[in-house]
């Protein structure tokens, strides 16, 4: 297994940079560095990204697709619908000396046909790795948060790590079961919201999030 320190890629990762104020509502919360490199880490060591053909869905400025290729990804593709955040997750990968094997192309996960995807990939894909809006706000929610984002993974791998507000466990269970794909919750974390997300000043800024692996059924 490519062997990369924990620290080192924790501080890579927390130099990409954030995604600029948002001129839309939409909710982007980027997956800080160390968190990150723990995600991408774990779903290494399940032989989930060595040698793989990975999508980034909702790359922001490319965290997770561009860490995934440090840890020895084949080739990754970030889709984000921030045409903004496209540049800078290819500005990053310039920076980080992997752009050879890596792409980002803009678009809406919500309409994005899975062949789009895959003929950018140039291949089938073997893993999706993303952080998609929790519809932690009204606005998130009503363009269908986090469902959205499964659907398109369901029908692009048969492996998907992928984040999630803990709270929709039960949801995120049945909603798999139904498309095929077992559910297997990793870890929970505290995720840091910003400051935009409290609705009053005593909030707290976290979030219980769980890092979910989830496996096509028929998948040996
Ligand atoms: N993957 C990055 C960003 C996570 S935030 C990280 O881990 O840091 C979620 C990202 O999804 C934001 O960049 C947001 O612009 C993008 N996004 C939200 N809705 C989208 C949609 N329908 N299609 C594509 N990208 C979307």
């Amino acid at each position: 297994m490519k062997s990369v320190d924990r620290k080192h890629l924790a501080m890579a990762l927390s130099r990409i940079p954030d995604p600029p104020e948002p001129e839309t509502m939409r909710e982007q919360v980027r997956t800080p560095g160390d968190l990150a490199a723990d995600f991408l880490l774990l779903a290494q060591a399940a032989g989930d990204l060595e040698g793989k053909n990975v999508v980034d869905l909702g790359a922001g400025t490319g965290v997770l697709g561009i860490g995934a290729l440090i840890l020895g990804a084949r080739r990754v593709v970030g889709v984000e619908v921030e045409p903004r955040l496209v540049e800078i997750a290819k500005q990053v990968a310039r920076d980080t000396g992997v752009s050879d094997d890596y792409e980002a192309i803009t678009g809406d996960v919500s309409r994005l046909a899975p062949c789009t995807v895959t003929d950018v990939l140039g291949a089938g894909a073997d893993t999706v790795v993303m952080n998609p809006p929790f519809g932690a706000d009204r606005r998130s929610r009503a363009a269908g948060g986090d469902r959205v984002f499964l659907s398109l993974a369901f029908s692009l791998a048969p492996c998907v790590w992928s984040m999630h507000l803990a709270s929709t466990e039960p949801f995120l269970r049945a909603y798999a079961r139904d498309a095929g794909y077992g559910y297997e919750a990793v870890r929970t974390v505290e995720f840091p919201l910003p400051a935009r997300f409290a609705h009053h000043k005593a909030q707290r800024l976290t979030k219980q999030v769980v890092w979910a692996r989830f496996v096509k059924s028929d998948r040996s």
